[in-house]
């Protein structure tokens, strides 16, 4: 992102810095060729100043009496002499004394005495006692005006004459003045050269130094933005870990309050889908259940695009083999697991589900096609933490589901007891009449058992009921119930059923029980017989306890009539048998409440 902004930004810097470039050659052309002339005067005027008042006292040393000369306007001889010598030995070419009224009463160019030219504003500020110089232009043509002087030292085609006034005063008396005339014409030029040059050096250091702190002030706020940009990206780089780790926390915490409500495996199984592909969107996942008989996994659920086989070997996993979780795709070498084949090569976990330190089930994770490498391993530890977190869900339901199994069944012959009978008889009759069907209540007790205890012992008893019991499970289907509702007393509710096919079930049913053998040490105990007691709702009775009590005493005929057989209530008998209106015969033992 941020080479893309500097790449379309790339073309402003050298531009910037051309366009600077550009502009500061323009301005330091103007600055060294046009600031330096003012300068120059300036200086030049200072100087030239300074340098009149050291002329005047050099001129005014040759004559015999300065303060006389100015006073009568008369030079001696010698005095003519010396002066006539000056032009030759100093810088100026012509000198003039001028009395105080402005008139010339000597010059050292004779045609200069006796002319009075000098303006008002030269004669107030020498009367102030000002230095006055003023700027002569002459032109190349001119050249004897300067009485030759200095002719050779510049060939420009216009001259700088300077003509300067300087006060000549006895005390606070003013005697008149000196002008001098000096061509500064070459020392101009010279002068006005190594300006423009010094100038031009200093402009040419200070544009260096610019452009070396412009650059530096670049590249440091280029630095600080890099900085700045860098911070940005990591502290939202951080904000965004912490919202990940806040929403899989959050996540975890309903995963697991959701687990632990479930109430069946199945249920369970489908908040596991529907979470997973919210918590580890990164992954297909599946999940594999040990089966009651423990020698394979059952496939129970998959979610966002992963499959399950229906039954998996434990051997067909490494991580089940080596007991704790596998990484497929990490290392050089890799195995996949059997129950991954066909393998796309896609990386994938396989972690074991632990419970109470039992292996209870395997979740396989494998990276989705659309997440990449970074994204799936980082998902792993909150994998890891959803696998401990469904392990102890399947621990729970399972615990609970034998629970409340023991509650329902009864331990010897693994039937259900009497309490869940009546249970399922209230539903079954709900059922029935909401689907007009017919409930059948088939009441069986098992002939003679107190004299097959006294012959064989309470042991060899109880494995004889136990075998009863295994029949009867084995009897029952789908939403048929068998039950022991105690001793030797056995009871089957059969719904959807007409009552030959039930009396043709029930029939075989006896006869398969005399066939039942079983083997108590040395010996095989001698064959059983029962004898059964039919009713049907609502034929016989619409409350349980009614049915119950007219099974039973339809038990209690077949007992009558010689046991071994099957007997069906008679259609008679409900509507007189009302508990406040008991049958003739005694309801065999454990009858209707
Ligand atoms: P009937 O043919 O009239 O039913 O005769 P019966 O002897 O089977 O009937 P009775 O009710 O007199 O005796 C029931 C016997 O069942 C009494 C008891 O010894 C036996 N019994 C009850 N519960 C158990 C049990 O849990 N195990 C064993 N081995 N015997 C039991
Ligand atoms: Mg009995
Ligand atoms: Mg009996």
């Amino acid at each position: 992102m941020n080479t893309d902004a500097g790449t379309g930004r790339s073309w402003f810097r050298p531009a910037f810095l051309a366009a600077f470039l550009l502009a500061s050659l323009g301005a330091s052309f103007v600055v060294v060729r046009h600031a330096p002339e003012p300068i120059v005067c300036w200086l030049l005027e200072t100087e030239f100043r300074s340098l009149a008042e050291k002329w005047r006292t050099r001129t005014l040393s040759q004559l015999e009496n300065s303060t006389r000369t100015f006073e009568n306007q008369i030079l001696t001889d010698t005095d003519i002499q010396l002066l006539s010598m000056i032009p030759k030995v100093s810088d100026y070419y012509r000198f003039t004394f001028i009395d105080t009224e402005g008139n010339t009463f000597w010059s050292s160019h004779p045609d200069d005495i006796g002319k009075s030219d000098m303006s008002h504003e030269t004669g107030q500020a020498l009367a102030r006692g000002e230095v006055v110089l003023l700027h002569l232009h002459v032109n190349h043509g001119e050249n004897e005006e300067m009485d030759g002087h200095g002719v050779h030292l510049y060939d420009g085609d216009h001259r700088t004459v300077y003509e300067i006034y300087v006060p000549v005063m006895d005390g606070d008396t003013r005697l008149g003045a000196v002008k001098f005339h000096t061509d500064v014409s070459s020392i101009h030029d010279i002068f006005l050269d190594r300006v423009s040059r010094w100038i031009s050096v200093a402009v040419g250091i200070i544009l260096s130094l610019m452009l070396i702190a412009i650059g530096l002030i670049i590249r440091s706020s280029r630095i600080q933005l890099k900085n700045l940009e860098n911070r940005t990206r990591e502290e939202r780089e951080m904000m965004q870990r912490q919202m990940r780790l806040a929403r899989e926390v959050r996540l975890l915490g309903e995963l697991n309050e959701w687990l632990q409500s479930s109430r069946s495996l199945s249920e369970l199984f489908d908040m596991v889908a529907r979470f997973m592909l919210h918590i580890l969107p990164e992954s297909e996942g599946s999940l594999y259940v040990y089966s009651n008989s423990r020698d394979v996994l059952d496939g129970s659920a998959s979610w966002n695009g992963g499959s399950h086989r229906d039954h998996i070997h434990p051997e067909a996993c490494w991580g089940l083999r080596r007991g704790r979780s596998y990484h497929y795709g990490q290392s050089e070498v890799d195995f996949a697991c059997e129950h991954t084949e066909p393998n796309d090569g896609r990386p994938y976990f396989c972690f074991p589900i632990l419970a109470l330190g039992e292996t209870v089930g395997l979740m396989h994770l494998k990276r989705h096609a659309d997440a990449t490498e970074e994204a799936f391993e980082d998902s792993r530890r909150l994998a890891q933490m959803c696998a401990e977190q469904i392990s102890m869900a399947i621990a729970n339901v399972r615990m609970r589901d034998q629970l409340e199994d023991r509650s329902i069944r009864d331990p010897l012959t693994g039937l259900f007891n009497r309490r869940h009978m009546l249970d399922s008889m209230r539903r079954l009759i709900a059922q029935a009449d909401g689907n007009g069907s017919a409930l059948h209540t088939v009441y069986i007790d098992v002939d003679h058992f107190k004299k097959f205890n006294d012959n064989h012992g309470h042991d060899a008893g109880d494995m004889v009921l136990r075998a009863v019991g295994d029949l009867l499970i084995k009897q029952c289907d789908g939403d048929e119930v068998a039950c022991r509702m105690g001793g030797e007393e056995f009871m089957l509710l059969l719904p959807n059923l007409t009552l030959d096919n039930l009396k043709e079930r029930i029939e075989t049913l006896r006869r398969e029980v005399t066939a039942i053998s079983v083997r108590y040490g040395e010996k095989a105990l001698p064959k059983i017989t029962i004898s059964a007691g039919i009713a049907s709702y609502p034929a016989h009775g619409r409350m349980p306890q009614d049915l119950l009590r007219v099974a039973d005493e339809a038990l209690y005929k077949a007992k009558d009539n010689g046991r071994n057989q099957v007997v069906v209530a008679e259609l008679s008998e409900p509507t007189e048998a009302t508990p406040q209106n008991p049958p003739p015969k005694k309801p065999h033992s454990l009858g209707a409440e």
